[in-house]
């Protein structure tokens, strides 16, 4: 199945195809992969029954099409869907019912988008691998022994496997982008603040963003578009207006840079570095101008992520106490026996890990020693970055310092796993937009480009172009 997006929808206007055929389509491609466990439930009735409704109010003219009249779109569990279960992969919020719609589910739905399912995650968005989570491990379409890479593997894999034409996930540190380049698949997590997070469960609040995968970059334009935007609920998002992602337009002559720190560094495969190199090359060839600087913090950006995203995820699952939400331990004596017992029998290893680890960085005699200093070292590493968009238009840096690895390589060694995450956090540390690009359809690995802050525009134009050209 090709995924075109604009030739879906010019298919669907004009009569050729229905809604209806589009999403059965999409269901059935559900179905057959259901053994690599991308979903973890498939709205199959709810997403053929809008299919037909669409269906009619366009063929009885009582309809207007809205801009994503067909549009097939998968959810990671973080994302609140109102009367649908969300439990971001964790034992303790099974059962639970979302009450409202995020807002870019909202903004979805009133464009005539449909939702075919909720995907696979790491618990609470917390890994690297899609094995985090309570309903087991997510496995690569590609190889089904390998990891899809995570946060977001089930939304990558969704997207790999034709079961949509594009996934919402979340990035707080590259759970968008790690997991396209594991899939061969485009990821993008646009500036800190461009899309609401109301209705975005929480894991490093002033980290997170919603990002979008899909094979096609005009249906990531477009939706972008959809969704992105001041939201009243979330006084996060940005007021800053944004212009037509979708336009096309010339190609146009870039100025790109690179660390030079990030190609020499030993975390980087071989492969990663040849395939990174040689499109560097490519890039010249083109006509673009491409140049190695100095970045001196690149190995300050895996421990100053860790050390304020486990700080925020401290405090943000602290509401997870067993009495408001989901699981509630029945073993209990009093209230201090029900919050330690439903908080350790509903978190998993690598939460609970989390939540002790910040916790730690921001008891009274470690703050000035690990949070503040972290708090100090993002700032630097913001002022550096802001620093090379003055006089460059994108920076360029591999996805992954390596393909995706064996399912279970990391069980007992969760630092080389957060080391892994080196390329990606950088972006959510500097609020920036970066996308994932694939090198090709079978490698595994993909390159980024990051613009500065609310650069989307420049950005897609890039995307865009540099897809056609291929
Ligand atoms: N792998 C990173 C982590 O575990 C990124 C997660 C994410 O972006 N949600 O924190």
């Amino acid at each position: 199945m090709m995924v075109n997006w604009k030739e879906t929808q010019s298919q669907i206007l004009s009569g050729k195809l229905s809604v209806f055929e589009v999403v059965s389509n999409y269901i059935k491609q559900c179905r057959n992969i259901e053994s690599l466990n991308a979903y973890i439930e498939i709205f199959e009735e709810e997403a053929l029954e809008r299919a037909q409704q669409l269906d009619e109010k366009y063929k009885n003219q009582i309809h207007t099409p809205g801009r994503l009249f067909g549009m097939v779109i998968s959810i990671k569990d973080n994302l609140n869907f109102k009367g649908h279960s969300i439990t971001a992969g964790s034992s303790i919020l099974k059962g639970y019912k979302s009450i409202y719609n995020a807002t870019a589910i909202q903004r979805l739905l009133d464009e005539d988008a449909i939702i075919i399912g909720r995907t696979n995650c790491d618990e609470f968005a917390m890994g690297s691998g899609t094995d985090t989570s309570c309903y087991g491990p997510t496995r690569n379409g590609d190889n089904t022994t390998l990891v899809p890479g995570g946060s977001s593997g089930g939304a990558a894999v969704s997207v790999q496997m034709n079961t949509c034409m594009l996934a919402l996930g979340s990035d707080t540190g590259g759970s968008v982008r790690q997991p396209a380049s594991f899939c061969n698949v485009i990821g993008m997590k646009p500036s800190y603040g461009r899309i609401s997070r109301y209705g975005l469960i929480a894991y490093a609040s002033s980290f997170d963003q919603i990002g979008l995968l899909s094979k096609d970059s005009n249906a990531i334009a477009e939706v972008l578009e959809v969704i992105a935007g001041h939201d009243p609920y979330d006084p996060t998002s940005s007021p800053l207006p944004f212009d037509h992602y979708g336009s096309e337009s010339t190609p146009e002559k870039y100025n790109f840079a690179y660390f030079k720190a990030s190609i020499d560094h030993p975390s980087l495969s071989r492969e990663s570095k040849k395939l990174f190199e040689g499109k560097i090359t490519e890039l010249m060839n083109e006509g673009h101008s491409v140049e190695a600087i100095e970045f001196d913090y690149l190995d300050y950006l895996v421990p100053t992520y860790y050390i304020l995203t486990t700080a925020e995820a401290s405090s943000n699952l602290s509401r997870y106490d067993g009495v408001r939400y989901g699981h509630r331990s029945t073993e209990v004596t009093d209230v201090e026996s029900l919050y330690k017992k439903s908080r350790s029998e509903g978190f998993g290893t690598e939460v609970k890990r989390r939540i002790i680890l910040g916790t730690f960085v921001l008891s009274e005699g470690y703050f000035d020693a690990y949070y503040k200093k972290a708090q100090a070292s993002r700032r630097l590493i913001k002022e550096a970055i802001d620093n090379v968009f003055t006089q460059y238009d994108f920076i360029l840096m591999p996805s992954t310092p390596h393909p995706a690895w064996t399912i279970g390589s990391f069980v007992n060694d969760p630092v080389t796993m957060y080391l892994s995450d080196i390329y990606t956090v950088l972006a959510n540390l500097s609020g920036i937009p970066a996308v994932s690009i694939p090198y090709d359809t079978k490698s595994g690995l993909g390159f980024q480009v990051m613009a500065a802050y609310m650069q989307e525009k420049k950005l897609l134009h890039f995307l865009n172009n540099i897809l056609i050209m291929a």
